[in-house]
C-alpha cells in the first residue's frame, strides 16, 4: 500500500470521502512532498472492491492484483527513462486503454507522472481522453510544475494543490525517516531540499551532506589561497554540477542580501555564514551581481545538458569567485 504522510491527512479525508469523483484530478505542488504516494493511494482506493472510509481494503481481488502489478484496469504513464519525455506513442497506447471497458467491472484509473514531461504532441494526444470521458475512468495527473502545462490540460482537470508540510511536521517525520542523523543535520537537509521532506531523505541517501562539507571546506581553502581553482575542480568532479551551481547561486544571493540589509539572520546555513559575511564586506556589489548573472546563465546550460567541459566550467566559476574580495 502506498505510504500515507501525516501532512496529507486533511486532503486525503477530503478526497477519499467524496461521493462522486472528478473525471480527472491534477495533483500539484513542489517535488518531494509525496504527491505520487497520494496518487497511488487514491488509485488503490478507487479500484478497491470493498474500500473503507479510510483506505483500500488491501485484501480484495482488485487490491491483490494491484499489489502484484497486474491489475487490468489501472494504467501508469511515466517517462521510459528518468528525466526523459513521455512520448506521443506512449500516450496513444494510453488513449486506447481509456476507451476499453473495465475488465473487473469497476472503475479504470490512470496515473500520469509527471504531466509536464509530455511534449506538445503528447499533451494534445492526451487531451482527447480528457475531453471525452469514457465510462468510469478517473485520471490522476501529477505535476511538480503546473506552469509548464498546456492551459487546455489544466482547465480539464480538477486542480488539487498538495500541501508542503510545516517545518515542525517535516522534522518530526524526518526523525523517524532518518534516525541516524542529528536534529541539526535534519534541519540542514530540509533547508537544502527547500522544505520538501522526501527530497531531504533523497539528498541524504545521495550523500549530499558529505558533498556539501567537501565544497564548503574547498571554498574556504580557495579564499585562503591554500588550494587553486584547478585543484578544486578536480576534487569536486564527482559532485553533480547542478548542485554546485545551485549552491554558488544561493551564496551569491545571500552575499547581496547581506550587503543590502546587514541582517545576520539572513546568512543561510551555518557552514557558510562567516564566509558570506566576509565576502559581503569585501566585495563590490557590481562584482557580486555580475557573478550571479554568470552563474544563472551557466546553470541554464548545465540544466539543458548543453555540451560543456565540466572541469573547465567549474574552474571558470572558481577563478571568478576567488577574485570577488578585493577591489571594489
Ligand atoms: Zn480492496
Amino acid at each position: 500500500m502506498a505510504e500515507a504522510y501525516p501532512w496529507q491527512d486533511e486532503l486525503w479525508q477530503q478526497l477519499a470521502g467524496r461521493k462522486q469523483h472528478a473525471h480527472a484530478y491534477l495533483l500539484h505542488g513542489p517535488a518531494g512532498i509525496g504527491k505520487r504516494a497520494l496518487a497511488e493511494r487514491l488509485m488503490a482506493h478507487l479500484l478497491c472492491q470493498r474500500p473503507t472510509a479510510q483506505d483500500a481494503c488491501g485484501e480484495c481481488k482488485s487490491c491483490l492484483l494491484l499489489k502484484a502489478g497486474s491489475h487490468p484496469d489501472n494504467y501508469i504513464l511515466e517517462p521510459e527513462e528518468a528525466d526523459k519525455a513521455i512520448k506521443v506513442d506512449q500516450v496513444r497506447d494510453l488513449v486506447s486503454f481509456v476507451v476499453q471497458t473495465a475488465q473487473m467491472g469497476g472503475r479504470k484509473v490512470v496515473l500520469i507522472e509527471p504531466v509536464e514531461s509530455m511534449n506538445v504532441n503528447a499533451a494534445n494526444a492526451l487531451l482527447k481522453s480528457l475531453e471525452e470521458p469514457s465510462g468510469d475512468t478517473v485520471l490522476l495527473l501529477v505535476s511538480h510544475q503546473t506552469s509548464r502545462l498546456l492551459p487546455t490540460i489544466k482547465s480539464r482537470c480538477q486542480q488539487q494543490a498538495c500541501p508542503l508540510p510545516s517545518e515542525a511536521m517535516s522534522l518530526a517525520w524526518l526523525a523517524t525517516a532518518l534516525p541516524d542523523c542529528t536534529q541539526d543535520e535534519r534541519i540542514e537537509l530540509l533547508t537544502l531540499a527547500a522544505g520538501s521532506p522526501l527530497a531531504a531523505v533523497k539528498l541524504q541517501t545521495q550523500g549530499v551532506r558529505e558533498q556539501r562539507l567537501l565544497v564548503v571546506e574547498g571554498v574556504k581553502q580557495l579564499l585562503k589561497q591554500q588550494k587553486s581553482p584547478t585543484q578544486l575542480a578536480e576534487e569536486w568532479k564527482s559532485i553533480p554540477q547542478l548542485l554546485l551551481f545551485d549552491w554558488f547561486c544561493d551564496w551569491s544571493s545571500l552575499i547581496l542580501r547581506y550587503q543590502l540589509t546587514q541582517d545576520e539572520q539572513g546568512l543561510g546555513l551555518m557552514d557558510m555564514r562567516k564566509v558570506i559575511q566576509y565576502l559581503a564586506q569585501k566585495s563590490g556589489q557590481g562584482k557580486v551581481l555580475a557573478i550571479q548573472d554568470w552563474i544563472l546563465a551557466q546553470r541554464q546550460k548545465v540544466m539543458s545538458k548543453a555540451n560543456l567541459n565540466p572541469a573547465l566550467l567549474l574552474e571558470a566559476l572558481l577563478v571568478q569567485w576567488v577574485s570577488l574580495p578585493g577591489q571594489k
